[in-house]
């Protein structure tokens, strides 16, 4: 049967760009659709180095590198008085030693741009509405800026749609999460008193009362990200608009008012919640899943983009065998890698709101060797099999943070 296309992408973010860059350079018919116009505004602005390999390995790192943003070289956490500086220099293992700080209107159009300019078609403003697949081939309908619909046949469907979450809700894939529920107020400022020298592109991340934390995420251009991520009774103790609530909740941080005292708000604070999602299955017969349109569990280790990208490009790597009409194994080659980082992640999300990690994080004396292990990990190198901070993370954790808890 005749198609429009080999592969229907729906979603122009970071892991619909990656899976693009892979097929086009494999020479496939591609098409993606994206919902809306580029530069548009999404959260999700603080990278790992891991994403520099897989820039690199989806022919994406040079253009990235020429954006000039802001160079990101570890994190730091704060509670009170205590400190813990992460530098991606001192990880254990090989990876990148920095990644970027990134606004994502401008990252995510930069990777999309340049997938355009090599050949591959972007629809903007249109949007997947529904899907069939029949006989080996998904038929699906597409709704244009003016609201006329046309339905394209293709081999095969990658859905890249974000919280779009296209294909999860139109062939009932949803799965509830593991994380709570959790909401994040955020704004961009201007006026953040920045420290000097190389370590001023780190992410900072402020401990806060009630299992809240606090998002410190400076850019090149001299705005910085801000945002405060807790459960809905943490934020219903502020009473005022979404402004006066960020506003408070910041003064009552020590560490946040230090650096964002007399910062001014880029746009009103925005509200997100209930982003923590899951499904039944990652790939079918004709489609997979990548990015946030399969699983996602929380902002705190900045794993999203992370784990989107190297779904992105993990996916379009098992299709282009598949389309070449060699055997493939979507659940060994696609499904439980992917959920090896998943899974490694969620064991330090769990960790960090249970407390194990901020005892191991603040404590006083700390092995600098385990240290090494663990900073490779917030680097996103959760495939890292010599680490046993990866293989065995949750014993790991546990063990050690037990240990410091008694000495
Ligand atoms: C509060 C918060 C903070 C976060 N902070 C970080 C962070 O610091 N670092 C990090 O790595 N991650 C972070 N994340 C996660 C990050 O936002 C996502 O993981 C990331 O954006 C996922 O990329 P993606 O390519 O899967 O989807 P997206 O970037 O969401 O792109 C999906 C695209 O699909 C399009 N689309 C949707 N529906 C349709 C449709 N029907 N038809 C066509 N197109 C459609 C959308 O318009 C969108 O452009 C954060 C998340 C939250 C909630």
């Amino acid at each position: 049967m005749e198609t429009d296309a080999d592969v229907l992408i729906i979603g122009a973010g970071p892991a619909g760009s990656v899976a693009a860059s892979i097929l086009q350079r494999e020479g496939f018919r591609l098409l993606v659709v994206e919902k809306q116009q580029f530069p548009r505004f999404v959260i999700g602005e603080s990278l790992l180095p891991r994403i520099m390999n897989i820039l690199r390995d989806a022919g994406l790192l040079e253009v990235v590198q020429k954006q000039k943003f802001m160079r990101k070289t570890g994190a730091m956490f704060f509670r009170a008085d205590d400190t813990c500086d992460f530098d991606f220099s001192a990880q254990s293992g090989d990876g990148w030693d920095h990644t970027f700080q990134v606004p994502r209107a401008d990252f995510d159009k930069t990777l999309a741009d340049t997938v355009a300019d090599r050949g591959v078609e972007i629809r903007y403003g249109h949007a997947v509405t529904a899907v069939r697949f029949e006989d080996g081939i998904a038929s699906v309908a597409i709704e244009d800026p003016d609201h006329n619909v046309r339905t394209l046949k293709a081999k095969f469907v990658l859905d890249c749609s974000g919280y779009g979450r296209v294909l999860p809700k139109l062939l009932d894939l949803e799965k509830p999460s593991t994380q709570p529920f959790r909401e994040a107020l955020f704004t961009h400022v201007t006026g953040d008193h920045r420290p000097d020298g190389p370590g001023q592109g780190k992410i900072w991340i402020c401990v806060h009362q009630d299992n809240a934390w606090i998002w410190i995420i400076p850019f090149s251009n001299g705005k910085t990200s801000v945002g405060v991520v807790a459960r809905p009774e943490f934020f219903a103790k502020y009473p005022g608009e979404p402004a006066d609530q960020l506003r408070a909740i910041l003064s009552s941080d020590p560490n946040a008012t230090a650096r964002l005292g007399d910062t001014q708000f880029a746009f009103p604070p925005r509200r997100i919640g209930g982003y923590s999602c899951s499904v039944k299955q990652l790939y079918g017969p004709g489609f997979a899943l990548a990015g946030n349109a399969s699983e996602f569990l929380d902002p705190v280790f900045s794993s999203g983009v992370t784990l989107a990208m190297e779904s992105g490009l993990r996916a379009a790597k098992v299709l282009t065998k598949q389309l070449r009409g060699q055997s493939v194994d979507w659940q060994t080659e696609y499904a439980d890698h992917l959920m090896q980082g998943v899974n490694t992640f969620r064991t330090y999300v769990n960790a960090w709101y249970d407390g194990t990690l901020c005892n191991i994080f603040f404590a006083p004396n700390k092995d600098p060797q385990i240290m090494r292990n663990i900073c490779s990990v917030l680097a996103g190198y959760v495939w890292d099999k010599s680490n046993t901070y990866v293989t065995q993370a949750e014993r790991a954790l546990s063990v050690i943070s037990r240990v410091v808890a008694s000495s």
